[in-house]
């Protein structure tokens, strides 16, 4: 059996903890990588996993990943992230959620969770039962917090917007077409502002009444799941599952630009060169959809109203300026740069 130090996605994080609850049927792991900037902060996934290897390589991957996330959007917090093991009946019990309410208490605040696949805000709320060290909580308006969907379409939309600048030398989106794939909480939001400025949207999802519904209200038009990757267009913007970009989905891309709200979008590290190879402008995922941990850190860090979380979001297109030009200057694909910058801020360059 492999050690979890022996596995690939083994970053040197600073503690996995592997939490059990026979009571509960709780079974998670939570995967602190770094606390170099402040208390590991990332949410928590509910899934069911074939194997439970499966579950400690997702906590590795997404805990560095919000290490990353976390530096590059400039917030006082490290990378962690939580994983519970959903039962085969897929059932989520309020005693699972208590159990592990007082897991992240027993931290005594190196994890600080919030919501992500498979977990709602009322889920958030019956943890919060039993640790104050949770994000993402319900906000009134104008405050900071709440539903983090929209500000992450928000900073994906500026982002595409300094992509459009850099690539095509355009100001605004007015008669540019975006591919869009994923008519979610993100992809739907990034539609709305895209079309607002008279952009022309194709969209796909995999559920055909939300692709059919988001378009008819944008104007755009339905594309089936498995032909939005080909299809010519301004902008590819991945705003559905991850490691989408391959050696295969790559060569096949007929864009100049992707950028889009997805987490892990490339598939292998050397998908980022590929892009490069092909001269299509990649924005880092975990930098450009960054709005929405902006949006819950603040409310849990109590730094300020919605307002300055949207002047924090308003920096994710020079951050990413400042990618590219590195990346420019380098001949290092801006995946790998933003990683570099990432590894340097938490201290392990
Ligand atoms: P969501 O569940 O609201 O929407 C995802 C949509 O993608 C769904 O409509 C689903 O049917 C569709 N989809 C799934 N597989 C697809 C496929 N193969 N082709 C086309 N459509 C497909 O999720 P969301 O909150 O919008 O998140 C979307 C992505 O953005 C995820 O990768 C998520 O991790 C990432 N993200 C979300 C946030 C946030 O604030 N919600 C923040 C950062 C990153």
């Amino acid at each position: 059996m492999q050690s979890p130090w022996d596995c690939p996605d083994f970053d040197d994080h600073e503690v996995v903890h592997f939490v059990t609850d026979p009571q509960s049927g709780l079974k998670a792991v939570i995967a602190i990588h770094s606390t170099a900037l402040g208390p590991g902060a990332g949410g928590v996934r509910f899934w069911h996993y074939a194997h439970s290897g499966e579950a400690l390589v997702d906590a590795l991957r997404l805990s560095r990943g919000m290490s990353y996330k976390n530096a590059m959007a400039e917030l006082p917090l490290g990378g962690g992230k939580a994983v519970i093991l959903a039962p085969s009946d897929g059932s989520k019990t309020p005693d699972m959620l208590a159990a592990f309410g007082r897991a992240v208490e027993g931290l005594c605040g190196k994890y600080i969770t919030a919501e992500d696949v498979g977990v709602t805000v009322a889920d958030l709320v019956a943890v919060s039962a039993h640790t104050g060290f949770v994000s993402g909580l319900p906000a009134e308006a104008g405050e900071a917090g709440g539903d983090p969907g929209p500000l992450t379409s928000l900073g994906v939309f500026l982002g595409i917007k300094a992509a459009v600048r850099r690539a095509l030398g355009r100001d605004g989106l007015a008669g540019l077409h975006i591919a869009l794939q994923g008519a979610g909480s993100v992809g739907s939001g990034v539609a709305r502002l895209a079309a607002g400025e008279g952009a022309r949207l194709s969209i796909a999802d995999i559920d055909p009444r939300r692709a059919r519904a988001l378009a008819e209200e944008v104007g755009g038009s339905r594309v089936e799941p498995d032909a939005i990757m080909t299809v010519e267009a301004d902008v590819f913007s991945p705003c559905a599952l991850g490691a989408i970009l391959t050696e295969d989905s790559i060569a096949k891309l007929r864009v100049p630009i992707v950028a889009g709200g997805a987490n892990n979008q490339l598939a292998t590290a050397g998908d980022g060169e590929r892009l490069m190879e092909r001269g299509i402008l990649y924005a880092p995922d975990y930098v450009i959809n960054a709005g929405g941990i902006i949006n819950v850190a603040l409310a849990y860090l109590g730094e300020g109203d919605e307002a300055e979380v949207k002047r924090r979001i308003g920096k994710i297109p020079a951050r990413l300026e400042t990618i590219w030009s590195e990346s420019a200057a380098t001949g290092r694909d801006p995946a790998a740069v933003a990683d570099a910058m990432a590894r340097r801020l938490i201290g392990r360059a």
